[in-house]
């Protein structure tokens, strides 16, 4: 039995050097004394631009505004229905409530737990105006099919790439597919500033006009305001950071796929557990690695008696919240949402993980399986 201290997610000097370089980017941004936008935000958002082959990228403050400035530029607003998947990270959802939409809920796949054009198409009506998928895990969803049911009933296409900075399909980078996009920089996601930050992607000239002014009260001039804007603009010193690991994160990602390959070779075939799988012409770059099991309750607990923590992404799905009561779901209407929620767990994996570390996180799920199996 291990007494290796194993934590879901650590931030560690990967690649190496890469702690320093953040440490005098950071400096350089507060000796510069532009703290709000200015040349360190305008220069990472052209570089995130080059980097997810779009033409512009706006960043905010978050990615839940990214989301909300991404649906307003796109003219999403009361009364429209918007398609999301029943499993996903709240904040997709209520985007779509602020900005005055409904959110239509939609399966994921049960192999992928991606939203497909299948299950998007099943939910259509006159009514829809965009459908948003989430790349979540890190997995690129299936963009031709969603591409085409876009276009097939002119709706907007707005990818939700927060987990999933440096994932492609079919040699695309995310972000670039949909007609505007939106990702977060929260800490722990692949590309992670140092507190709250958010982009969002266009390569459409009118939104990216219409965002840039929103994230920034809706003015172009100073105190010239043509839009009733908000404030949620990149912050200047997490800009600069984000300069810098934008840089590393291609090394980042191989690293996550790295330990990724680990954990999907010592854990096969073990006990009930289900390991993700990829889809043909997607790339996954494993912002989280989701296992499954009917025992994930007891597993846990095992796991965390072992000093090795875990997380679960997510325990409750979207039309089963307390908040979303209103929608008028219940148990039942998304089968395989529900079932994600009730097994999936999450293992720990971060670039700078170390292989004793991994080993006994699998060492553990062996012993569990043993014993339980
Ligand atoms: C993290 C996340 C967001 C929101 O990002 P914040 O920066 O925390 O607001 C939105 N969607 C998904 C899928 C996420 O994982």
């Amino acid at each position: 039995m291990s007494t290796t201290q194993v934590p879901y997610f650590a931030f560690r000097d990967y690649p190496a050097g890469i702690a320093q370089q953040v440490e005098e980017a950071l400096l350089g941004a507060l000796l510069s004394q532009q703290y709000i936008l200015g040349e360190a935000v305008e220069q990472f958002e052209s570089e995130f631009a080059r980097y997810v082959q779009a033409g512009m990228t706006i960043g905010v403050g978050n990615g839940y505004d990214a989301l909300v400035v991404a649906l307003k530029a796109a003219g999403i607003g009361a009364g429209d229905e918007v398609i999301v998947p029943a499993n996903t990270f709240i904040a997709t959802v209520n985007a779509v409530v602020q900005v005055g939409a409904i959110p239509v809920l939609a399966e994921p796949d049960r192999h992928t737990c991606n939203l497909t054009a299948a299950e998007a198409a099943a939910h259509v009506t006159s009514r829809t105006r965009a459908v948003i998928p989430v790349h979540l895990y890190g997995q690129a969803c299936e963009m031709d099919g969603l591409m085409a049911l876009a276009q097939q009933h002119q709706l907007v296409l707005i990818e939700d790439f927060a987990q999933a900075q440096g994932a492609s399909y079919k040699g695309r980078p995310v972000g670039g597919f949909g007609r505007v996009s939106a990702t977060s920089f929260y800490p722990t996601k692949n590309l992670g500033a140092l507190g709250d930050g958010g982009a969002v992607v266009t390569s459409d000239p009118e939104l990216a006009a219409y965002a840039h002014m929103y994230r920034n009260y809706g003015q172009q001039q100073k105190y010239h305001n043509q839009i009733i804007g908000i404030n949620s603009r990149l912050d200047a010193l997490q800009a600069a950071v984000l300069c810098i690991k934008l840089q590393h994160l291609d090394a980042m990602n191989s690293e996550r796929q790295r330990l990724a390959q680990v954990y999907l070779t010592a854990l096969q075939g073990i006990g009930d557990l289900v390991l993700p799988v990829t889809a043909t012409g997607c790339t996954h770059v494993y912002h989280i690695f989701n296992i499954r099991s009917r025992q994930r309750k007891a597993l846990q607990l095992y796991l965390s008696a072992q000093g090795i923590q875990t997380a679960i992404h997510y325990p409750v799905p979207v039309h089963l919240q307390e908040a979303y009561t209103w929608l008028g779901y219940g148990t039942g209407n998304f089968p395989v949402a529900e079932e994600l929620a009730e097994t999936s767990l999450s293992l720990p994996l971060f670039p700078g993980m170390a292989e004793a570390e991994q080993g006994a996180v699998i060492a553990n799920i062996q012993t569990f399986f043993e014993r339980h199996g």
